[in-house]
């Protein structure tokens, strides 16, 4: 399919840091995509935890699986709305490059670390992997992406960093922050296929845990809706394949009814460009009674899952963890790799060292160091 005007033109790309050739056979947001994907830091997401730790289960998502679901809703959705399904897959691909291991525990006790030493965000991480931390190039650091990838990598900014960013890159990836302005329709409808995969696949896995049971899901009309679509088709459903059956149809439903309340928010709006996409309100939307059933469920996984007494226990545990190793390296750095420790600031590179590392890396350096087992 043809890209609509809206949609990002690679041939207008506004560039890469360090200008290259183009590629005989692939566009440039293709180009992007390949490099992530065979960049060190994708292959770490594999053992990193979404919200199930690692080594809890074989078949809990992980920040890779996840990752390439939000990369299939993304590109499904682009290619209905003629957006250019290359960027959309990129972007989902990097967007959770930056997380550290444990999940949003780890990432909240390494900013906690780094309090009063310029914080830890993780999407400002996950452009820190892409612009410096990957060593794939022989005269840069980083992988040199388009700005247009990593306007959608750096999907949320303090004013703070942007403003630091902006000093460092004027008119770059943090001047939308600044100005009030919106990232190109790919990065937006990324950020909204990434809520719609980690909805539904939360319940699946919250499922499969034990920690949420079918009775509790009653108590969300999004679910109980598909849910009884499904019993009036197969009436003796039961089980798993109910609940497949259930989540299937709402996530077909979320994309559909994004599709349509974003194609009458163009018509609207009728931005003629990339650009002009950009200076309108955020187009890449759930229609009212969808965004209000989405926001729904997300407060009830919040509370029926992502704060259960278990999962609970497991975050404190965590973010010992993380604690414990930010102290070591600081005060020993010599325990870091030679590259990591004679960088002058200390303290940020214990943190970039920290949020690369896997679930499970993390844990045996854990054991190295403090001689306790936690988990
Ligand atoms: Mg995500």
């Amino acid at each position: 399919m043809s890209l609509a005007p809206y949609a990002s033109h690679p041939e207008q790309t506004r560039g890469r840091k360090y200008p290259e050739k183009p590629a005989p056979t692939r566009s440039d947001f293709q180009r992007d995509r390949d490099r992530i994907v065979h960049s060190t830091a994708f292959r770490r997401l594999v053992y990193k935890t979404q919200v199930f730790l690692n080594h809890e289960g074989d078949l809990f998502r992980t920040r890779l699986t996840h990752s390439l679901e939000v990369a299939q809703l993304g590109r499904s959705i682009a290619r209905s709305l003629g957006l250019n399904e290359d960027l959309v897959e990129t972007v989902a691909l990097a967007h959770d490059l930056g997380h550290t291991p444990f999940g949003h525990a780890g990432q909240d006790a390494l900013n906690a670390c780094m309090a009063g030493h310029g914080g830890f965000e993780h999407n400002l991480q996950s452009l820190r992997v892409v612009d410096e931390l990957e060593e794939r190039y022989p005269a840069y650091n980083g992988l040199n992406l388009t700005f247009e990838t990593r306007e959608g990598i750096l999907k949320h900014c303090s004013r703070t960093h942007a403003e630091e960013l902006e000093a460092r890159e004027p008119n770059g990836v943090g001047y939308r922050f600044l100005h009030g302005h919106q990232p190109s329709l790919e990065a937006q409808l990324c950020n909204l296929a990434d809520e719609i995969a980690y909805n539904a696949h939360d319940i699946d896995d919250g499922v499969r845990s034990g920690l949420l049971t079918m009775e509790q899901l009653e108590a969300v009309p999004l679910f109980t809706r598909y849910r009884d679509e499904t019993l009036a088709e197969f009436p003796c459903l039961k089980g798993r394949r109910l609940l497949f059956d259930t989540i299937r149809r709402m996530l077909s439903q979320q994309v559909y009814d994004v599709i349509d309340a974003t194609q009458t928010l163009v018509q609207a709006h009728r931005p003629q460009t990339a650009d002009e996409a950009r200076l309108c309100p955020p187009l890449i939307r759930f229609s009212q009674p969808m965004r209000e059933a989405s926001t729904e469920l997300k407060r009830f996984l919040f509370k029926a899952l992502y704060r259960h007494p278990q999962v609970n226990d497991v975050t404190a545990r965590a973010k010992q963890v993380i604690t414990d190793l930010f102290a070591a390296y600081v005060t020993q750095p010599g325990e870091m790799p030679a590259d990591f420790t004679e960088r002058p600031d200390r303290h940020r590179a214990v943190a970039d060292y920290i949020a690369g590392m896997t679930d499970r890396f993390a844990l045996r350096e854990h054991e190295r160091l403090t001689g306790l087992k936690l988990f």
